[in-house]
């Protein structure tokens, strides 16, 4: 869990913001609180900003209706949620030690973008690549853009789906043309 434990009180807040969105289930408790707490109980391993972060990515995604409370968990655990996320001075140290926080600690989750390591097949990070990008740092081995270019990253696969690094297009270009 990365951020601040989630309430009920804390998820109340979020469902209002997909009830204005969504219809409300008719089947849930007509009470807010304990409406909430069957999302809490649900998410009780994800935090309060990663629920957040996860709801405006349910809103942002195609869901036709209210999501049930898994649906919000496991968007939830996408989520890089609070910390250092985003922070370049200290995507700087976790390089410097080895992809750890602290020189003696275990291997943890990218500052940058959140991502933790998983096993897939091997050790890895997948890293969000537009979060890398927007602060103008690589992706450092694996990302979840098929067509990133940056150092060590899987190569790109033919898309039609329209790219904004330059350098990519340029290629593809001239690739059409031989
Ligand atoms: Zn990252
Ligand atoms: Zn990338």
């Amino acid at each position: 869990m990365r951020g601040t434990p989630l309430t009920p009180l804390g998820a109340m807040a979020e469902l209002e913001r997909l009830l204005r969105v969504h219809r409300r289930p008719a089947h849930a408790p007509a009470d807010a609180i304990e409406f909430a707490k069957d999302y809490v109980e649900v998410c009780r391993d994800v935090s309060l900003e990663q629920f957040r972060q996860g709801v405006t990515e349910y809103l942002r995604g195609p869901g036709r209706f209210f999501p049930k409370p898994g649906e919000v968990r496991a968007l939830a655990l996408e989520q890089p949620g609070a910390g250092s996320v985003g922070d370049v001075g200290a995507f700087a140290t976790w390089l410097q030690n080895g992809y750890r926080a602290t020189p003696e600690g275990a291997l943890s989750a990218c500052p940058v973008c959140g991502q933790d390591w998983e096993w897939a097949p091997r050790m890895k990070i997948i890293h969000r690549h537009v979060t890398h990008r927007a602060l103008g740092l690589p992706c450092l081995g694996a990302c979840d853009e098929l067509r990133c270019l940056g150092p060590g990253i899987r190569s790109a696969p033919v898309s039609t789906v329209p790219i904004d690094d330059t350098a990519a297009e340029r290629a593809a270009i001239q690739g059409e043309g031989a």
